[in-house]
């Protein structure tokens, strides 16, 4: 297709992102946003100070290109001690403008034209073209939003000879499904079974409820072997406007994984990368998220649990999705956008995480919002008139 300056546009497909759209929505019917997902709340007192002190050092020009060491060796660290894998900061751990650039990159790195990566709908936005912009082809297994398990035997069913990579998301976005072991033990004998390769989005690694753990791919060994492992500070440490994030895999890939991302960015913000290695020092500074989300879905649920919306409690990540199938017949992408100019309260329509138009009558709410603006959206989301 050719648009009008003569440019034929690589992603013919794809607008404007649903997040930027729900946004503004938002903000022109000043609903309350519990659409795209991000912290209402700031970050610590404690890790700007951090901030503040290595731009007075003078840590302000480029770091390098695969980040600050002292940041790469405390990830080392981290991820030993929940894993007991063992990522050589030298040569396996790169930092990342955003988990964002680590799943472009990661993507980019490893899919030549025709090449076929197995995508889990509903899935992440930033996927799809990403695959699509290297000449790869994203083949579906597509689940209902409310699904308990993966069918292992249907992933099977969608691998051939062109397969050569599977994209992991958990904890999920937009279902908060959290893979349990066995879901990586099968993924890990599909893996090795036909040479594939692993693309694991962990970014909501530290935001898992109900005393479930998160099971990393780096905790199974023959994974983390053929694993780009990518994550965020973004949402661990409520800064997500800092993109920053970091992609672990082997040496052999991180080395070609390198190539690219030096000439995307090079390298990223320098003083924020000495902060969070230093805030990282602590712990309790990651380990006490889950507790504090947990608080809030368990809020968010009681307070809109009488709406009449069918809520299965989140496993993980900060999204509660709702089900309305029993209410109305409604299409989704119009209902969030009724609700946010009706009700005051904007959500994503999850069948923008599908492929194919689909409409499975749920609604994607972010709950990572102050107290006092989970009750406002829940009385609000009493007024709807179904
Ligand atoms: N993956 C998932 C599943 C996400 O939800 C997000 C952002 N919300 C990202 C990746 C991107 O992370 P970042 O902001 O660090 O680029
Ligand atoms: N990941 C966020 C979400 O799922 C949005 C990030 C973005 O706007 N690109 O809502």
């Amino acid at each position: 297709m050719f648009l009008k300056s003569g440019i034929r546009s690589k992603l013919p497909r794809v607008g404007t992102t649903i997040f930027t759209r729900m946004s503004k929505l938002a903000e022109d019917h000043q609903a309350i946003n519990l659409a795209q997902g991000f912290p209402e709340f700031d970050c610590s007192p404690d890790l700007q100070k951090l901030v503040d002190k290595y731009v007075r050092l003078g840590k302000n020009q480029y770091a390098p290109m695969a980040g600050v060491m002292v940041l790469r060796e405390a990830i080392a660290e981290k991820v030993f001690a929940s894993t007991s894998h063992q990522y050589h900061p030298e040569t396996e751990i790169t930092i990342t403008s955003g988990a964002t650039e680590a799943l472009f990159v990661a993507i980019s790195t490893i899919i030549h034209a025709g090449d076929e990566v197995i995508v889990f709908e509903p899935t992440y936005d930033s996927y799809v073209p990403a695959i699509e912009l290297n000449g790869g082809i994203p083949v579906f297994v597509t689940l209902d939003p409310q699904y308990e398990s993966i069918d292992w035997g249907a992933v099977c069913s969608r691998i051939t000879p062109q397969t050569r990579a599977i994209m992991v998301n958990t904890p999920h976005n937009p279902t908060g499904n959290v893979w349990k072991l066995n879901d990586l033990q099968q993924l890990a004998h599909l893996a090795e079974k036909y040479d594939l390769l692993v693309i694991s989005d962990e970014v909501y690694e530290h935001i898992v409820f109900d005393g479930q753990p998160h099971i990393s791919t780096a905790s199974i060994p023959s994974l983390a072997a053929r694993t780009f492992l990518c994550g965020s500070f973004g949402k661990t440490f409520h800064t997500t406007g800092w993109k920053l994030g970091y992609c672990l895999a082997p040496s052999a890939l991180t080395t070609e994984f390198r190539k690219i991302h030096q000439y995307v960015v090079f390298s990223v913000v320098t003083p924020l990368q000495f902060a969070v290695a230093e805030y990282l020092a602590e712990p309790a500074h990651y380990l006490s998220l889950s507790s504090f989300y947990e608080r809030k879905r368990n809020m968010f649920l009681d307070a809109i649990n009488d709406t009449g919306f069918a809520m299965r409690p989140t496993e993980g990540s900060f999204f509660q999705n709702a089900s309305y199938s029993n209410l109305s017949d409604e299409n989704d992408r119009v209902l969030a956008e009724r609700l946010t100019k009706e009700v005051g309260v904007a959500s994503i329509p999850v069948s923008s995480f599908y492929n194919e138009i689909t409409d499975f009558k749920t609604l994607r709410f972010c709950f990572a919002k102050n107290d006092e603006t989970l009750l406002r959206a829940a009385d609000a989301l009493h007024k709807i008139v179904w």
